[in-house]
Parts: structure tokens; C-alpha cells; sequence
């Protein structure tokens, strides 16, 4: 008998804030939608009370993954040494921050910062966030965590955009806890197919990120998330399914111009989650997993 589908959603969806009161909310709003997991982002890993935020998640019975990612100022892929540096103590205290979390994993853009590209990487610049990212995950293999590469769309990043690169990039690591994070809404952008993608990243494949093309009501949109579902169950991927969502409103202000929150696709947050919790477990159900068991 198969363990249950791990199913869960990205933090920003029930509060952006780092109080007690945002982690209590959060916690409730994702147990209250069924789901498992909650996908805590550390952003540049400060000012986060590890203690209060795994209580809060461990009071409703949920698991916890962490995501994190670079500033302007601190980025692994930048051509300034000094910024690479900074960035390097960023990825560090990720790490350390979700190891004390309990999480099993430090996931997301993990290279570089979100929509700062104006071209792509120079072959220095390249090779030392490689080597960056791979003293990273020794680290991070000591602290019992893996780390996940997360291709983003053109507008996003210029150093990973597709499963193929992400692959790449981590066989470039070549650490043995570095694995491949998909997102539908990047790949909705980039890929020729949602099992093309899944195909590209193969058994490096180690987290997903359910994500619409407007990023709100799964279903709603143009991203062919039933085609990701049948890949996903057809290869036989067993970790993480993580519903993303952002929303102007209900966003971290560092996140609002990144990634171009400009308008509300969605407003209730308990709504949206119930919604995709549901649509996620009917889809796997459809491609031949029952997600409940
Ligand atoms: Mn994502």
C-alpha cells in the first residue's frame, strides 16, 4: 500500500506576515483546505521565530517544507564576487533555517534573484554559482536537507528556464541531494509539454508547484495541469505536490514586483485553497493514483 500523496500549499496563500498570528493562520487555513504540507518561504532567511512557525504547524498535524531565494545584493549567480558572496551566506542560513525547521528540503530559485536578468550569466559567473551550489548541498547533506533547483520563466531568471537546464545544472553539482523542482506555471512558459518536462527531468524530479497560468483558480487557466498530473503518476514521482498562488493583496511586498503581482486574480484564500486542494487530489485520481491512500 502506498503512503498518501503529500499535497500542499505555499505559505504566501493564507498570510505573507511573520507574526505568531500569521503561522496560526496559516496553519489553520491549510489544515481547514485538507491539506498535509505547508511550503514555508524563507525569502533571505531573517527574522523567521523557527521555533513558533513549526509549533504552530505541528499543533494541526502539518508537514513543512522550505523554499528560499537571492536578493540583488546577495546572489550566487552575480558577476560581482562580493554579491556572490553574500549570496553564498544567504543559501547558508536557508539551509541552517530549515534544517532547524524540521524541513527536508531548502527548494525554490535557489541561483539567483527573481526578475533582475537583463542577460544571461557570463561562463564565470555561471561556473562559481555551480560551485556555490555545490559546497551548499554539503553543507546541507550534513543537515539532512535537499536541495531543490526550480527553473523559472525568461521574465523571472536568465540562468535556469527549463526542466532540461534545471537537470543540467544539477548534474553540474553533482551532489547526490540536489534534485529538480518543476512549477506548471514557468513551464506552461518554456516547456513543449508538461510530460516533455517531467520526461527532461526524470529521476531527478524531487518537488512540484501547482501553479495556474494566471497563478490563481487551478483549472482556470491555460496550463495544462491534467497533462502534468498523468506525467507525474505515470513516472511514478511520489514527493511533494505543492499548490502556488499569489495574489496582489495578499503578497509579500518583496515579492510584488518580481514576480509582476499587479492585480487580485483570486481574494479568498480559504476558498482558493479548498478549491485547488480538491482539484489536485481529482486529477491525480483521474491519471490513476488515488491520492487518499
Ligand atoms: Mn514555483
Amino acid at each position: 500500500v502506498r503512503p498518501p500523496v503529500r499535497i500542499g500549499v505555499h505559505a504566501f496563500v493564507f498570510a505573507a506576515g511573520r507574526s505568531a498570528r500569521d503561522y496560526a493562520r496559516v496553519a489553520a487555513g491549510a489544515r481547514a483546505a485538507g491539506f498535509s504540507l505547508v511550503e514555508v518561504p524563507l525569502l533571505d532567511a531573517v527574522g523567521i521565530a523557527a521555533g513558533v512557525l513549526r509549533r504552530a504547524l505541528e499543533a494541526e498535524g502539518l508537514g513543512l517544507t522550505c523554499s528560499a531565494g537571492m536578493t540583488a545584493a546577495a546572489d550566487i549567480s552575480a558577476e560581482d564576487p562580493a554579491v556572490a558572496a553574500a549570496g553564498e551566506q544567504l543559501l547558508l542560513r536557508a539551509v541552517r533555517l530549515a534544517a532547524a525547521l524540521g524541513s527536508p528540503c531548502l527548494t525554490g530559485v535557489l541561483y539567483g534573484p527573481l526578475g533582475a536578468a537583463r542577460s544571461p550569466p557570463s561562463r564565470a559567473a555561471r561556473a562559481r554559482c555551480v560551485d556555490i551550489l555545490r559546497r551548499s548541498a554539503r553543507t546541507a547533506q550534513v543537515e539532512g536537507v535537499t536541495l531543490g533547483i526550480e527553473p523559472v520563466n525568461r521574465y523571472e531568471s536568465s540562468v535556469a528556464n527549463t526542466a532540461a537546464q534545471a537537470a543540467a545544472l544539477v548534474a553540474e553539482i553533482a551532489e547526490p541531494n540536489v534534485m529538480v523542482h518543476l512549477d506548471a506555471f514557468h513551464m506552461n512558459i518554456e516547456e513543449e509539454s508538461m510530460a516533455g518536462a517531467v520526461e527532461d527531468a526524470d529521476d531527478l524530479l524531487g518537488y512540484v508547484h501547482v501553479a495556474e497560468s494566471h497563478r490563481g483558480y487551478l483549472g482556470t487557466g491555460s496550463a495544462d495541469l491534467q497533462g502534468l498530473f498523468d506525467a507525474l503518476v505515470a513516472t511514478g514521482y511520489e514527493g511533494p505536490i505543492v499548490f502556488e498562488a499569489f495574489t496582489r493583496s495578499r503578497s509579500a511586498g518583496e515579492l510584488a514586483r518580481p514576480l509582476a503581482l499587479w492585480r487580485d486574480v483570486w481574494t479568498s484564500a480559504g476558498d482558493v485553497a479548498v478549491h485547488a486542494e480538491r482539484f489536485i487530489a481529482a486529477g491525480l485520481e483521474r491519471a490513476g493514483r488515488s491520492p487518499r491512500a
